[in-house]
Formats: structure tokens, sequence, C-alpha cells
């Protein structure tokens, strides 16, 4: 049987700083583990709370020995080094383009990435802080809250009116505002798409 500890919401930061400006250059990834004391703290707690869970019984029952780290290590030091030498990650990576308002936030609340215009990110980079439980059903919400976002900002499709003439006064049925625009779109000022872009309108 294998149990393991891992703190989600860790006090020791990560980060993943540009080596250069070159944009072809990998940026440097500094994980630093275990830098904060609480999560040194927390870690050695939990190996032992594992420890205290697969000595009750019934599970106790059917354990005939600890392999790792071993019933020598016993000391907050001895099961510190254990982590520093055996450990490894089962952090999630997220939140490097966080949606928020501080200066840190890289999206807005409409997942906008700010002053970009046209630019969305829809992913897992931007949560402002980890899910405390897995990572691919939160992100997978996000891209569907984010693409309905796209849908409901997206510029609705307009009528092209047909019953303007652009040679002279506009017809009486006609705002003057959309008799100027079918004289934009004549003079290929505004492009149409579509069928409409066939044809100018007399
Ligand atoms: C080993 C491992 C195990 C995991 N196990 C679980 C689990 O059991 N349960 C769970 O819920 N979550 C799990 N996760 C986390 C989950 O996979 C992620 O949270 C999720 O996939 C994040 O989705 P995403 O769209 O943000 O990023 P990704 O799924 O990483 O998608 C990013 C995509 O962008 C593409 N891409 C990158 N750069 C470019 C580029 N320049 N141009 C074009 N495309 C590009 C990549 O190829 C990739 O397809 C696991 C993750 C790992 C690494």
């Amino acid at each position: 049987m294998r149990a393991s500890v891992c703190r989600v919401r860790r006090a020791s930061i990560d980060y993943v700083p540009l080596r250069s400006s070159e944009p072809s250059h990998a940026p440097a990834f500094i994980p630093n583990y275990l830098a904060e004391p609480d999560d040194v703290r927390a870690m050695i707690q939990g190996v032992r709370q594992i420890r205290k869970i697969l000595s009750s019984q019934p599970i106790a029952s059917g354990v005939v020995e600890e392999i790792a780290p071993g019933p020598q290590a016993q000391t907050d030091e001895q099961l510190l080094e254990f982590m520093e030498k055996e450990g490894n990650c089962a952090f999630h990576l997220a939140g490097t383009c966080k949606m928020g308002r501080d200066s840190m936030a890289v999206v807005d609340g409409r997942l906008r990435v700010v002053g970009v215009d046209r630019l969305l990110v829809l992913d897992a980079s931007i949560m402002p802080q980890v899910t405390a439980g897995n990572t691919n059903a939160p992100s997978t919400i996000i891209g569907e809250k984010g693409s309905d976002m796209i849908r409901q900002d997206a510029m609705p499709c307009r009528p092209v009116p047909t019953n303007l003439r652009c040679d002279g006064a506009p017809d009486l049925r006609c705002t003057a505002v959309a008799w100027l625009a079918r004289c934009l779109i004549n003079s290929n000022l505004i492009p149409l798409v579509g069928d409409s872009a066939a044809a100018k309108i007399p």
C-alpha cells in the first residue's frame, strides 16, 4: 500500500522567470519546494498522521511493515531528510496568468488579457488560486464558461437595409444613419461579409 502526503495550499511559492528577452529561450523553473517552515511542519505532521491511521484497526491488521521512510525515521530532522531525498511533487500547475484586479492579475473577470485587445486566456493558468482538488474538471469548466463569454461578447449580426438609395436623399422609411451606412458600404469603406458583399445597392 502506498499513502502519500501533499500540501495543496502551500506557503512556498514557485516562480518561472524569463532567462532573457529572447522569446525562443525557455524560462527557468524555480519550484522552491519546502522553502517555508510552515510547509515543512505540515508535511511532517502529515507523515505522522498517516502512520497513526495505518496503525489503527482495522487497517493495522493488514499492514506487515513500513518500508519507507521506515521505522528508523522518527525525528523531525529524519523525516525532513527523507522528504528532501525521496519526495516528489503532486502540485497542479496553475495560476501563471491569473484572473483578478490587482497588479499581478493578467486577465479580467471576462478572461480578457488586460491591455491587449481581442486576446483571451481560457485554461488553468487563469486560476487566482489553485483548486484544492484535481484541476482537470475546473479547467474544462473554465473553457466552457469562457466560450459562453466569447459568444455573449460577439458582435451580433446586423441586418443590411435593402430599401435605401444612395444617389440622393434617404428613403423616408429609413434613418439618415442607415442611409449613410449604405453610402459607406457602396464606397467600400465598410466591408460586407456574405452575399451582400457581392452586389452594390443602387
Ligand atoms: C502527470 C499529470 C497528471 C495529472 N492527473 C490529473 C488527474 O488525475 N486529475 C485531474 O483532474 N487533473 C490531473 N492533471 C491536471 C490536468 O491535466 C490539468 O489541470 C489540465 O490538463 C489543465 O488544462 P489546460 O487546458 O490548462 O492545459 P493543458 O491540458 O496542458 O493544455 C495546454 C495545451 O496547449 C498546447 N500548447 C502549449 N504550447 C503551445 C503553443 N505554443 N502553441 C499551441 N499549442 C500549445 C499543449 O500541447 C496542450 O495541448 C494532471 C496533470 C499532470 C501533468
